[in-house]
């Protein structure tokens, strides 16, 4: 049981996991198939992380660092896995640049892909540049630039933010909650209004889900003090006059068809199943739950276990999850690798 543990994925949960096992002395080495680490908030630029305010470059790039620093922790960016053999303390793992890995054990931190919002062609996106995504305003704000629209450049004047796009719908086979996406809309709407005090904001929702403590903190918050307006509502389709996007629905409170312009529509994006998992669950022969997340096998024994001893899964490659308890899953999942290790050697 000398061998490093092989984890997939330098995302938040990763490098929790490389962190953990590296500061008990265990070896490990991240295979990364992107060229960086850091996953998606580093590689989708997001711009400050909720709920803790800190830019995800400096929080998230520290995380990279402190790996990166760690001789204890091998990172191979660029490549991924393509064949896996072997039991628990002794697989063997083929990697895509020709390299053969003996690894222990490994934990999948292979995280999640941002639903492409072209499969909701109704709501505008890729027929209007002004309609834009979660993750696209991310960016303008974290380069500095500013919100802005994307046909000329302007400052909107009136923005809407659509949640659940591609999350809880079934007409697309997505029926999950993608669980951070209301508060990451407060959080944007707010960001918005601080930058462009005479921009009116508005969030078009079926059901607001700023779980715990969110809700104050971005809920309440973003109404109260921001002046944020929450419009519930069934959006039917996002069109344009020629010089407006027109968001079109019913607000189902009033029961009131609405008819409304806007300057840039926002699609609050949701969590799909990494597009590898199929790859993933045959390379390691690991078992996917419904949807195409990753199948956790053991809920309450073993943190992370998946259906094949000595390979664990954590953060979001496992369903919807926050940065935090990606990072929570990380750190436990190490736990559970070193245990599990431990048991092994002791039955040998
Ligand atoms: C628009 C948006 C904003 C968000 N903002 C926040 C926020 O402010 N706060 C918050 O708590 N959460 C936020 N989230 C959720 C957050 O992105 C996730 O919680 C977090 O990224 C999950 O971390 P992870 O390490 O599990 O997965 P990821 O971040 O997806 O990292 C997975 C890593 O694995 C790599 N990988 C994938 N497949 C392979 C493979 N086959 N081989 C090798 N490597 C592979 C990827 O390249 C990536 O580096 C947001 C989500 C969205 C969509
Ligand atoms: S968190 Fe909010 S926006 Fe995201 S899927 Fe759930 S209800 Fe919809």
């Amino acid at each position: 049981m000398s061998n490093p543990v092989l984890i997939i994925g330098g995302g938040p949960a990763g490098l929790a996991a490389a962190h953990s096992l590296a500061t008990v002395g265990k070896k490990c080495v991240i295979v990364e198939k992107e060229d960086r680490l850091g996953g998606a908030p580093i590689l989708s630029g997001y711009a400050k992380l909720v709920p803790s305010d800190e830019w995800a470059k400096d929080a998230i790039g520290g995380m990279v660092q402190r790996v990166e620093n760690n001789s204890s922790v091998k990172v191979i960016t660029g490549t991924n896995v393509t064949q896996f053999d072997g039991t628990p303390g002794n697989f063997s793992a083929q990697l895509s640049n020709g390299e053969t890995l003996q690894v222990d054990a490994a934990v999948l931190c292979s995280g999640f892909t941002h639903f492409d919002s072209v499969n909701k062609p109704e709501w505008g996106f890729g027929t209007f540049p002004d309609v834009v995504t979660t993750t696209q305003v991310e960016q303008m704000i974290s380069s500095g630039n500013g919100v802005r629209c994307p046909s000329d450049g302007r400052q909107p004047k009136r923005v809407a933010i659509l949640l659940c796009v591609g999350s809880r719908d079934r007409q697309i086979g997505r029926e999950w909650c993608s669980k951070i996406c209301c508060t990451v809309s407060s959080n944007i709407a707010m960001e918005i209004r601080e930058e462009l005090p005479d921009c009116h904001v508005y969030i078009y929702y079926m059901d607001i889900r700023t779980f715990g403590l969110y809700e104050t903190k971005y809920y309440w918050r973003s109404q109260e003090e921001f002046k944020v307006k929450y419009i519930k509502a069934r959006i039917a389709e996002v069109t344009s006059d020629g010089d407006k996007l027109i968001v079109k629905g019913e607000d189902t409170l009033v029961k009131r068809p609405i008819t409304i312009p806007f300057d840039m529509v926002v699609h609050a994006i949701g969590m799909d199943p990494n597009v590898d998992n199929p790859a993933i669950s045959e390379t390691f022969g690991i078992e996917l739950e419904p949807n195409g997340f990753i199948d956790v096998a053991n809920r309450y024994g073993e943190m992370g276990a998946t259906s094949r001893p000595g390979v664990f899964v954590a953060g979001a490659a496992t369903g919807p999850e926050t940065i935090d308890d990606s990072i929570a899953q990380g750190h436990g999942t190490a736990m559970a690798v070193l245990s599990s290790l431990e048991a092994f050697r002791k039955s040998a």
